[in-house]
């Protein structure tokens, strides 16, 4: 049954589809929505559109930017010859706040996990391998995966990856 107009019926349930909106927090947004100045909705729905458009994968490290290389890779600054492995641009964030970090990073966007079906060819790791055989001022790469099972088969899996290599390998 319709209760609503359409028009709201179907903004309610685009909005539930969103990760972590029930169908309650839907019409709650949805009816904000409805009664937002018509200029704050387009200004939302435009910076949704535009980040879609212009956000990728940075050339380098796989982070999230609008640059073809992320601030942190086109830093001068940085020491490129240590690389932290991330899983998300998220924890990316956590440790830039830190500030202790001096670093690049590599964002591996996911991790291993076969009880969910991912794979080693399913996250940003032939990029890390890559990338490793392409910058030999690469000394030390620190895995900085999860805690959670996910996060050490990951972390095991790159581990036993570049060992033939010579760099150096730790584990946070
Ligand atoms: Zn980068």
């Amino acid at each position: 049954m319709d209760y609503y107009s359409n028009q709201i019926s179907k903004l309610i349930d685009e909005l539930s589809r969103l990760p972590g909106i029930g169908a309650k927090s839907a019409s709650r947004l949805a009816f904000h929505l409805i009664h937002m100045p018509k200029e704050e909705v387009k200004r939302l729905a435009d910076t949704m559109v535009e980040a879609r458009e212009n956000v990728r994968y940075c050339k380098e490290c796989c982070t999230l930017t609008d640059q073809e290389l992320c601030p942190i890779c086109r830093s001068q600054t940085r020491d490129h010859s240590v690389i932290m492995v991330v899983e998300n641009p998220r924890d990316l964030a956590a440790y830039e706040k830190t500030g202790k970090f001096d670093g690049v990073y590599h964002v591996l966007h996911g991790a291993i996990s076969p009880m969910r079906g991912i794979g080693p060819g399913d996250i940003k790791l032939k990029e890390l391998m890559e990338r490793l055989s392409r910058e030999p001022e690469v000394k030390e790469v620190i895995i900085a995966t999860n805690s959670s099972l996910e996060g050490e088969t990951t972390a095991m899996y790159i581990g036993k990856l570049i060992k033939p290599t010579g760099i150096r390998v730790t584990r946070i």
